[in-house]
Parts: C-alpha cells; sequence; structure tokens
C-alpha cells in the first residue's frame, strides 16, 4: 500500500514522501498512527545515525490502530489500540529472559529500522528502508514486529497513550529504575523537557524528599514545579549548591541527566551535584556518539563510591511499564496530557522541532489527522 511520511535522505530537515508500505509477513502487524511525539532521538538523527542508515523513515514514540496482522501474530488484533515500543521485546532472548527486555537483543538494528525477520518496511523511489527504532511513527502507515506493539485499553486516549511509548517511561524509569531514588532522597534532575518532567515525577513517586529541577527555560522551570519539583534553578551549578544545602553537606543521592544534548560540559556540572554514596545516571543522548563522550574524576567516584549508570527507556520493561504508568495517570498519579504543549501536522514537523529548540514545548505532538 502507498503512504505518506517523514524521511531524512541524510543529515538534514524532514522530508514529507510518498512511501511504498509492504504487506505484514510473520510476525508483522500493519498499524495506522494516530500520534507521535517529537522526541529528541529523532532530532540527533537529523545530525548523524550511528550504526543506523539513511535514508529513514522517523519517529518511535507513537500510537495508533491496528489494520492488519501478519501470520501467526496472537498479540494483537484489527482494531486493537496500540503504543509502539522503541526496543523491541521478544520475551525469549537472554536479556529479555532475564527481565532486561530494554536491553533485548532484537533491538539490533533500530538504527537501521530493519525489523527481525531482516525485512525493511518502506520503499522509497524502490530504495527498501526503515523506520527508526523499528518503528517509524512519522509515517501514517507502519509495519511492526509484534515484539513492538504495546496493546492498551481502547478507552485511553491516543494522543495520551502515545507519550507513554518513549519520553514518560524513559523519564520515570530513570530515576526509579537506573537510578533507584528511594524515600528521603536528594535527587537532581537535569534537563527538564519531555523526559526531565517525567524523572521529576518518578523522583516523586519514589518517596525522594527534595527534587531539585535543573533548567535555563522557565516554562519548563514551572512545569517541573507543578507535577512535583519541590525546587528548580536555571543551571547545575546552582543545583549543586542547593542539593547540599538540603542533604545538610553531602549532595545528591541521585542526579539524573536528561538535557536534549549531552556533553562533557554537562557532566562536569551534573557530577557537581553527585553527593557520596550517589549515583549518576545518563540518559541524554549527544547528536554524534564522540560528543557523548564525558569526563569523570576517578579518584572522586572511588573514595565517595559514587556510580556512573547508563540508562536506556528507564530501564523500563515496555510491556509491564507502558501499561502500568497508563494505570497510574488513569487514577490521577501521573500527568500526561499537560506534558503536550503543541500539536504539529505532518507537513509542520519541522516547526515543531524548530519550538523545541527555541525551547517553547515541553512535548510537541505530531496529530496525523491534522492537514
Ligand atoms: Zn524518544
Ligand atoms: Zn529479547
Amino acid at each position: 500500500m502507498k503512504t505518506h511520511g517523514a524521511v531524512l535522505r541524510g543529515p538534514g530537515d524532514w522530508e514529507v514522501v510518498e512511501l511504498e508500505l509492504v504487506d505484514p509477513g510473520p510476525g508483522q502487524v500493519l498499524v495506522e498512527m494516530a500520534y507521535a511525539g517529537l522526541c529528541h532521538s529523532d532530532e540527533h538523527l537529523r545530525h548523524s545515525n550511528p550504526g543506523g542508515r539513511y535514508p529513514i523513515v522517523g519517529g518511535h514514540e507513537g500510537s495508533g490502530v491496528v489494520v492488519a496482522v501478519g501470520p501467526g501474530v496472537t498479540a494483537v488484533a484489527p482494531g486493537d489500540h496500540v503504543v509502539t515500543s522503541f526496543l523491541p521485546a521478544c520475551g525469549h532472548c537472554r536479556f529479555c529472559a532475564a527481565g532486561r527486555s530494554n536491553l533485548c537483543d532484537k533491538g539490533a538494528t533500530i538504527a537501521s529500522g530493519q525489523l527481525p525477520s531482516g525485512t525493511f518496511p518502506f520503499r522509497l523511489d524502490g530504495e527498501p528502508l526503515g523506520g527508526f527504532c523499528m518503528i517509524g511513527a512519522f509515517a501514517e502507515h507502519t509495519l511492526l514486529s509484534e515484539f513492538s506493539c504495546v496493546k492498551v485499553d481502547p478507552w485511553i486516549p491516543l494522543d495520551t497513550a502515545a507519550l507513554v511509548a518513549c519520553s514518560v517511561p524513559t523519564g520515570w524509569g530513570s530515576a526509579v529504575y537506573s537510578g533507584g531514588v528511594r524515600p528521603g532522597d536528594t535527587v537532581v534532575v537535569v534537563g527538564l523537557g519531555g523526559v526531565g518532567a517525567n524523572a521529576v515525577q518518578g523522583a516523586v513517586h519514589a518517596g525522594a524528599l527534595h527534587v531539585v529541577g535543573a533548567d535555563p527555560v522557565a516554562l519548563k522551570r514551572e512545569f517541573a514545579e507543578s507535577v512535583g519539583a519541590t525546587h528548580t534553578v536555571a543551571s547545575a551549578e546552582e543545583a549543586a549548591g542547593l542539593a547540599r544545602h538540603l542533604s545538610r553537606g553531602t549532595g545528591a543521592d541521585v542526579v539524573v541527566v536528561t538535557v536534549g544534548k549531552m556533553s562533557a560540559e554537562v557532566m562536569k556540572g551534573a557530577m557537581s551535584c553527585l553527593g557520596k554514596g550517589g549515583t549518576l545516571v545518563l540518559t541524554a543522548l549527544a547528536d554524534r556518539v564522540s560528543d557523548g563522550n564525558v569526563g569523570l574524576s576517578g579518584q572522586l567516584a572511588t573514595v565517595f563510591e559514587q556510580r556512573i549508570q547508563g540508562s536506556l527507556f528507564g530501564s523500563c520493561n515496555p510491556f509491564t511499564d507502558i501499561p502500568m504508568l497508563l494505570r497510574l495517570h488513569e487514577e490521577g498519579r501521573l500527568e500526561l496530557d499537560r506534558l503536550i504543549t503543541r500539536r504539529y501536522s505532518l507537513d509542520q514537523l519541522n516547526e515543531g522541532y524548530r519550538d523545541q529548540a527555541a525551547g517553547e514545548t515541553i512535548r510537541g505532538l505530531l496529530d496525523h489527522s491534522l492537514t
């Protein structure tokens, strides 16, 4: 079938094109996308795609409705509402079996978008191409592995549901799982966008005594306070002084780095907040792999017994945590709706990312029904 979607032919801007979509094969699911979040990971893709290839269809944080399923698919059926999991979870590989499905071996091709069967789902001018993270949520229709489809309750609005595909679990889990925040902790969250705001919510749920948010943008600081940050400041340097004061001298127990762009400078600021026995959680990405190199005082890490913990998808399991987070939202315990600042049509995608770069959005949302 034919569909439309936003692609990158190489580093540069998004281009809306007509795509050919292959029919669902074994284990594959055809989905009509409803919404896609404007995540910063797709913005990084505009600069480089390490381990991947161009052209590629963007978008990995999405929700939609199943249109058709290929042979052998039993987990979902036509009409089901699904949230995309930007990391597939096969359930059987070493990491899935051990309860670490965010490291599923089937995720090896998320940068190229090749499905586990080896199929590239799209064709552009006859050339095979994939969707970012094996999703391609910036296309009106996409073909997913059943390992990437999380069925959700049909009464949950699909715009709300799209957010739990990436930014919400990534932020929430960075505090709760990767950082292991405990009751009474002092937590610093560096960067208060779509991911950082949810790290704040996670730290609150885990019982943190103080949650200090750092971001230069006033809109984001105000939002973080509205979801439970006890203090907000403009920079990591200010957060460091505050964390030491609030913790009565030791520094933050957990620091979560959720800025738009990782860099050595960001790392230095984050480390300055970290206290004795603390854990620094790296959730942010850089535009290029080399930009993400970070410095660390090994001597201080040794004597203060500090940990540096990388965090992918907030160490969440898509098939348990996505439904759980939606239940928290249903019960009024997790803010989702107010995370959406603006909605864009497919043709307005570049504008949406410009708004994000200007610090004007917590989360922009691509609404496929807008023209
Ligand atoms: Zn994302
Ligand atoms: Zn697996």
